[in-house]
């Protein structure tokens, strides 16, 4: 007997990055920040009464979006927040595309996330490859016969990065359909379309706590857009989870985005390391684009990319490989603090050699 819908048998579900517990490894795999949170949300997390958990959470998390609505120069009915912007993606898929409509277009090389939602709620899909130098072919894109759009900016596996002028241009072109901007990385290039939500009702941001505030792991994220978008968000949340942001969660959020001092600190941290392992690994010979996110996409050396990781995990080092083609030849390298990538930069010489 097979209890298993069809569905369930059918779908390939995404593959995170491993989280190894055999051994401590220099951990450059997740694309997760390499500083702490901010004091002022340590200090949260810290003083948390334990007995406010006996209730549950404000169920859509009025005080952090009222917060994030603050930071972001937007009003609270602008935002929504979830359970890690996976979340928030995942409910943008059935809130603004239908299974008999037309499909959601992105491109081959992005987040691959995009791709197992689309076939977990059943909305077909339009894929665009990327260009030869791994850019979006927006052209393409704008031609497309679809409902929507998911642009992810910095772009994932890549890091490249479009300049605010283009993404208005495009989310200007294409009036008529949304345009989901995933800007999981924006906080490492700074260009971020959230103003433009104000003019185009066609656009709502994707962001996350969990790279440039350092909070992967109390998963929280959010979306701001018009709130016709914002509406759609929480009506497909509450038909699937009334409370996905729990009161810790909530409490330390809310005090780490009024910290946006301590976070652009800590970007300027991560991009500064960005520039200098990146002259490294082009001194060593790899191709790579420029990136604007905490992660750099280096490969076409001698040795391919699933050699590179295996040696590099047998030193201690991990990285991310996919053994797929065009992303077969290249690994996805987190920043790291220095002297992390310092170890990397030694290892990979060593393998190279
Ligand atoms: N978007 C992109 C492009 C990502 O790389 C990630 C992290 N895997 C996410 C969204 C989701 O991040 P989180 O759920 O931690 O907010």
């Amino acid at each position: 007997m097979n209890f298993l819908s069809k569905r369930a048998q059918a779908i390939a579900p995404y593959t995170a990055g491993e989280q190894p517990a055999d051994k401590q490894y220099v951990k450059l795999n997740t694309n997760e920040n390499p500083y702490p949170p901010s004091p002022r949300a340590t200090e949260v997390l810290r003083a948390f009464d334990a007995g406010a958990l006996r209730l549950y959470p404000r169920p859509d998390a009025d005080g952090l979006r009222a917060a994030i609505a603050r930071a972001e120069g937007v009003e609270e009915g602008n935002v929504f927040c979830g359970n890690g912007s996976d979340e928030v993606l995942a409910l943008s898929f059935p809130a603004f595309f239908d299974e008999e409509g037309k499909p959601a277009c992105f491109a081959d090389l992005t987040y691959s996330f995009y791709e197992v939602f689309a076939a977990f709620f059943g909305v077909k899909t339009h894929i665009v490859p990327l260009k030869a130098d791994f850019s979006f072919d927006l052209a393409a894109m704008q031609t497309a016969d679809c409902a929507g759009y998911y642009l992810c900016n910095p772009n994932a596996p890549t890091g490249i990065a479009l300049p605010i002028e283009t993404v208005e241009n495009f989310v200007a072109s294409v009036g008529e359909r949304i345009v989901i901007a995933d800007e999981a990385y924006m906080d490492f290039y700074g260009q971020s379309a959230v103003p433009l939500t104000k003019k185009y009702k066609n656009l709502l941001v994707v962001k996350t706590f969990s790279k440039s505030y350092s909070l992967a792991g109390i998963r929280c994220g959010y979306a701001v857009g018009d709130e016709a978008l914002i509406g759609g968000l929480f009506r497909m949340k509450d038909c699937f989870n009334s409370y996905p942001v729990d009161a810790v969660a909530q409490a330390v959020c809310t005090a780490a985005v009024e910290d946006k001092d301590y976070r652009d600190k800590t970007a300027a941290l991560v991009k500064r390391e960005r520039a200098r392992l990146r002259e490294a690994l082009l001194s060593l010979g790899f191709t790579v684009p420029e990136s604007g996110a905490n992660f750099l996409f280096a490969g076409r050396v001698k040795k391919s990319g699933g050699e590179l990781y295996r040696a590099l995990k047998e030193e201690g080092v991990l990285v991310r490989h996919w053994e797929k083609p065009i992303l077969r030849d290249f690994l996805r390298i987190t920043i790291g603090t220095p002297e992390q990538n310092d170890v990397l930069l030694a290892k990979l010489k060593q393998i190279l050699k």
